[in-house]
Formats: C-alpha cells, sequence, structure tokens
C-alpha cells in the first residue's frame, strides 16, 4: 500500500493504568478500503478507533492520516484537526436542530448556498432528502441513522469512523441499515475503519478484518481468506460454531472419530476443528453417527450427533446440513467430510 494516503497506525501500543490495552497493533487502510475490527468485547477494538480518531493519545506508535504525522513523535492533532467521520452506535443527532440542520452543521465553512445544496445532496444519497424538515424525534432508529451518516459524510472526512454502528437497530432494519451504509460508503470511497465484535457484519462490511484478542491482532486479511484459512482455534472459532477434537499425533496423523487426519510438523497432540456446515450425509463409506436430535433453522438444519470409534471416546458434534428430510433421532447415518472445512493446530 501506498503509506501516504489512507490510515497507517504502527506499532501502536495503548495502557489504562497498568494494563496494557492495546499491544503493538500495525494497521493500514487505502484509500477507500473499509476495515473492520473484530474481537470480543474488551479485546482493545474501540480504543484502536479513539486513537486513530485523536479521542485517545496512544501510550506508543505512530498514526498517519492522509499523509499527516496525527499522533506519535511528540505530535497530537485533537479530533476536529484530523477531518475525521464518526457514526457511532447512538446516532446523537442535535434534537434543536432539524435534520437539514443536522447535515448542515459540519460543513460551516461553506456558504449558505453550498452548504444547503451539498447537505441536500447528502441526503438524497442516504435517501433522506423529503425528510429534510423534519426533527430528529420525528425519526425512527434506522432513519436517524441515514442522517447521521449523511452529516458524518458531508464534509468529506478523510477517513470515517464507526463503532457498532448499527447495533442499536432490530436484525431485520440493521441488514437494511448496513446494506445502504455500505452503498454510500463505497459511492463516496472514504477510507474506513469500523468496529464490531460481530462476525457476520465484518464478513459483510469489510475489504480486509483485523480480528483482535487482547490487545493484539492475531490475524488480518480478506473475509473469505480469514474463513478458510485462520491462523489460530481463536479464529476458526470466531467465525461460527467449530466442533473441536483434541487428538495424539502419531506417524504424522492426528487420529479423531471423524476419520485421520494429515499434521505438518514434529506435533504429538493437536486440535482438529470441523465446522459443522463441513460434515455431509453420504451413502459410501465414512464414519458412522448416531442422531441424537435434529431441528430444522430454515434452509439448513442442525443435526446433533454421537459418534462411536473402536478405540476412541465417542465425540458428540452437530452438523450443519442443507434442508431435507429431517433424519430420525436414533437414526444411525454414514458422514462424509468436506476437508475444506477442517483445520488443524498444534495442541497449546
Ligand atoms: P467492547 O466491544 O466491549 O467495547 P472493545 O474491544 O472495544 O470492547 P475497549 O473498549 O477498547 O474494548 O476496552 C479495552 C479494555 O480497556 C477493556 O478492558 C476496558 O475496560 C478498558 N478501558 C477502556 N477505556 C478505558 C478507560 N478510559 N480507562 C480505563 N480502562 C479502560
Amino acid at each position: 500500500m501506498n503509506s501516504t494516503t489512507g490510515l497507517v497506525m504502527s506499532n501502536i501500543t495503548h495502557h489504562f493504568g497498568q494494563t496494557r490495552v492495546v499491544d503493538d497493533v500495525s494497521l493500514s487502510i487505502a484509500p477507500g478500503e473499509l476495515l473492520c475490527l473484530l474481537g470480543p468485547s474488551g479485546c482493545g477494538k474501540t480504543t484502536t478507533l479513539r486513537i486513530a480518531a485523536g479521542l485517545e493519545s496512544p501510550s506508543a506508535g505512530a498514526v498517519v492520516l492522509n499523509s499527516q504525522l496525527v499522533s506519535g513523535n511528540g505530535v497530537h492533532l485533537p479530533p476536529e484537526r484530523r477531518h475525521v467521520g464518526f457514526l457511532f452506535q447512538d446516532y446523537a443527532l442535535f434534537p434543536h436542530l432539524d435534520v437539514l440542520g443536522n447535515v448542515e452543521f459540519g460543513i460551516q465553512s461553506l456558504t449558505g448556498t453550498e452548504r444547503k445544496t451539498r447537505a441536500l445532496e447528502m441526503l438524497d444519497q442516504v435517501g433522506m432528502k423529503d425528510y429534510a424538515q423534519a426533527w430528529p424525534h420525528q425519526l425512527s432508529g434506522g432513519q436517524q441513522q441515514r442522517v447521521a451518516l449523511a452529516r458524518a459524510l458531508a464534509p468529506n472526512p478523510g477517513l470515517m469512523l464507526l463503532d457498532e454502528p448499527f447495533s442499536g437497530l432490530d436484525k431485520r432494519l440493521r441488514d437494511q441499515v448496513r446494506d445502504e451504509t455500505l452503498h454510500v460508503l463505497k459511492r463516496n470511497r472514504v477510507s474506513t475503519l469500523m468496529v464490531t465484535h460481530d462476525p457476520e457484519e465484518a464478513m459483510f462490511m469489510a475489504d480486509r478484518v483485523a480480528v483482535m484478542r487482547q490487545g493484539r491482532i492475531v490475524q488480518m486479511d480478506q473475509p473469505e481468506a480469514l474463513y478458510n484459512s485462520p491462523a489460530d482455534p481463536f479464529v476458526a472459532s470466531f467465525f461460527g460454531e467449530v466442533n473441536i477434537f483434541d487428538a495424539l499425533v502419531s506417524n504424522g496423523m492426528a487420529d479423531t472419530p471423524l476419520g485421520r487426519f494429515c499434521v505438518d510438523g514434529p506435533v504429538t497432540k493437536a486440535q482438529v476443528l470441523v465446522r459443522p456446515e463441513g460434515i455431509g450425509i453420504t451413502d459410501d463409506d465414512g464414519p458412522e453417527a448416531v442422531v441424537l436430535a435434529a431441528r430444522l433453522l430454515g434452509r439448513v438444519s442442525l443435526i446433533h450427533l454421537r459418534v462411536e470409534h473402536p478405540h476412541l471416546p465417542a465425540a458428540h458434534l452437530h452438523a450443519r446440513l442443507a434442508s431435507r428430510a429431517l433424519p430420525a433421532e436414533g437414526e444411525r447415518l454414514r458422514l462424509s467430510i468436506d476437508h475444506s472445512q477442517v483445520f488443524i493446530f498444534p495442541a497449546t
């Protein structure tokens, strides 16, 4: 990436008191790219975002925003001088200003006519032009969110910062507003750093995802790469449920109730992770399983299985199958395993 554009955070470390909450984080965002910070509660996502915003000054490291050093080396530019736009969970529209007034608020440097034209253009982009004269309290949550997006984008910021922006909305509305937000961000080609704890949201929104754990980035890549080649069991299990088997390794093979899997390197114990969607039913030879329970979830069904093995303890696991006639409780099935959905890591 060209280091003179977008956002570059280098070796950022941050302490609150004695606690290190961000630990040597480096990342960059190319112009127009959307990077998601994804991780469990308390892993340091919001603090990293606040450092990019200038709301927090890092204990160590540097932040360069559109070619300008904004944090580090004794420099600390406050948020209002960074030219960043914010979109947080509480939309925080100004209650005493109408919709147009809210969007015009951040572009006071423009003349009256230019300001109005720009504000209306942004409201048009988010589908809220007809509400220009409405008051915030007259709008639904989703509508307020759209106005907040228009307000944040009106000054044409060099970087947008989104912190769990959709978590206040119910699921159906959230999907819709998420879709529209992504469309508007991409249309305006604005570089974006977004925080979420929701893997599905990260997969949907991001060009790249940085998975964080205990203040560190454990893997940063395109969503497909994280899903298909997770770096460790933490990342693998973050993208949905996984079945985990502790296995002994001999002659480069890990022995599990689902079969034997090749292991690279001098490993004697391994963790074998199998995604529920990697388990199928076959008429051919395969490990035998007993159905303990089966539930239809819509387009897929979730099957709870017990797999027996001649010399290993029986294993309980979940399979996700494309919808079909649900197997009956107690039915015996043969399983097929999709090896692209199996991940093997040395046991720690
Ligand atoms: P969440 O999704 O719950 O917001 P997060 O990954 O965004 O989590 P942060 O908000 O960055 O995590 O918090 C990281 C750690 O730093 C947490 O343990 C939190 O309690 C602590 N922390 C955050 N802000 C402060 C502060 N101002 N003073 C002291 N500790 C803080």
